[in-house]
């Protein structure tokens, strides 16, 4: 009888650590991850050239009345196998943009076919002169904006909902009425370069808008949009993270 007990107890023990692993191994493993990226892309590569920063950050125990950094915005490279594009160029010194792009990628100004400004604010498009030869792009409203400043000899165009037929413009307002972001496909990632629809991670982290954010409501319904469609954000002032657990 005392054998049967302890045999019970040892089958019960051994029930429970079989459980424990198995939710272990389903909490733990990426394989429950599902990416929402396709593997084949005609996006070959990319990379981020200038990690941008904040004038002000609450993150780091700063007031938000004042500004108190110079400000750059995270400039990215999206790379085809015949054409690259160039998205918020951040660096207005033509020497000082010319240079991160060869530490970055080994290209020079010339080699960019394409800017995308994500959206009218001027950290986003302060190195646009820098690539004349480029064709400039931007959301119809957020072109519409720069266009009217008359600052540059070009206009900026405003964008279709594709660039190359394999990257997607998106619409992401809440920012500005004319952000849009840039999604693409690479190796099975999504990735989606937000501009400032994302200030940084913190800022997606808490659920929250950078204080200049024009429509809080919207912002929080475009983190939905992006969230949705995204493995990889890319931010206006942040190097980029994985958002897509
Ligand atoms: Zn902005």
């Amino acid at each position: 009888m005392r054998h049967y007990f302890f045999l019970v107890i040892y089958l019960s023990f051994i029930l429970i650590m079989l459980n424990s692993c198995k939710s272990l191994n389903s909490k733990n493993t990426f394989d429950v991850i599902k990416l929402k990226g396709k593997k084949n892309s005609d996006v070959i590569h990319w990379d981020v050239i200038t990690i941008g920063n904040l004038s002000r950050n609450r993150y780091w125990g700063e007031s938000e009345e004042r500004s108190l950094h110079s400000v750059i915005c995270t400039t990215t490279i999206i790379r085809l196998k015949d054409y690259t594009i160039i998205v918020d160029p951040s660096l207005k010194d033509s020497t000082e943009m010319a240079k991160e792009l060869m530490r970055r990628t080994g290209l020079a100004p010339d080699d960019i076919d394409v800017v995308f400004v994500t959206h009218e604010h001027g950290d986003h498009h302060a190195g646009i002169l820098n690539f004349p030869k480029a064709r400039w792009l931007a959301n119809p409203i957020a072109a519409e904006i720069i266009n009217k400043e008359n600052n540059y000899i070009k206009k900026v165009e405003p964008a279709g909902t594709k660039i190359f037929d394999c990257i997607d413009v998106v619409t992401a307002p809440g920012h500005t009425p004319g952000t849009s972001g840039l999604r693409f496909d690479f190796k099975g990632l999504s990735i989606f370069v937000a501009g400032d629809a994302v200030a940084t991670k913190d800022f997606w982290d808490e659920n929250r808008m950078y204080f200049k954010a024009l429509d809080t409501e919207e912002s929080l319904r475009t983190y939905e949009k992006i969230a949705g469609m995204s493995d990889i954000v890319v931010p206006g002032h942040d190097n980029y993270f994985f958002c897509g657990f």
